[in-house]
């Protein structure tokens, strides 16, 4: 698990409620990230619920989920990371740092300057990983993994990897 940066909220930890369509074991997420995520038009009674969990499944397109209630891939207004296979699009949705861009960024210099980055936005209170993560935690686990995967992708292309100067 991912430590948690940010003041999320933390719901206790009592019946782990089940995703209704793929029946994984799902956690609980909190208000304000379903409702800061969900798109303009999502009916009002998608919204309506009082406490939400989030499927994890990368395979299943519910995303958040109440009872009868449920939130899908398609009513967010965010690409939603852990929920694709094949990915470009954003892992740390405060400072808009993609897969595309970490690539680009290793490619030219050798290294990601991402994380480095985004533990100094930390330390200055400026992420808001609960309102803009659609995980509604912090994201430096995934942007460590995006890191990792993608110089381990390179490796596989090229042999090793060489910083160009
Ligand atoms: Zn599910």
């Amino acid at each position: 698990m991912s430590s948690d940066c940010c003041s999320v909220s933390e719901t206790s930890q009592k019946d782990t409620v089940l995703c209704p369509l793929c029946g994984e074991k799902g956690k609980p997420v909190s208000l304000a990230t379903v409702g800061a995520m969900a798109k303009t038009g999502v009916e009002a009674a998608k919204l309506s619920a009082r406490e939400y969990n989030l499927c994890l499944n990368r395979d299943c397109l519910v995303v958040y989920y109440a009872g009868e209630v449920q939130l899908e891939k398609s009513d967010l207004r965010v690409p939603v990371n852990f929920k694709e296979r094949i990915y470009e699009g954003p892992v740390c949705y405060c400072f808009n740092h993609t897969v595309a861009s970490i690539r680009a960024e290793i490619q030219s210099k050798g290294h990601s300057t991402a994380p480095a980055m985004i533990t100094r936005e930390i330390k200055a209170g400026r992420c808001a990983c609960e309102v803009k993560n659609p995980a509604g935690t912090c994201c430096l686990g995934d942007v460590t993994r995006a890191v990792q995967a993608v110089i381990a992708q390179l490796k596989d292309m090229t042999g090793a990897l060489q910083p160009s100067r």
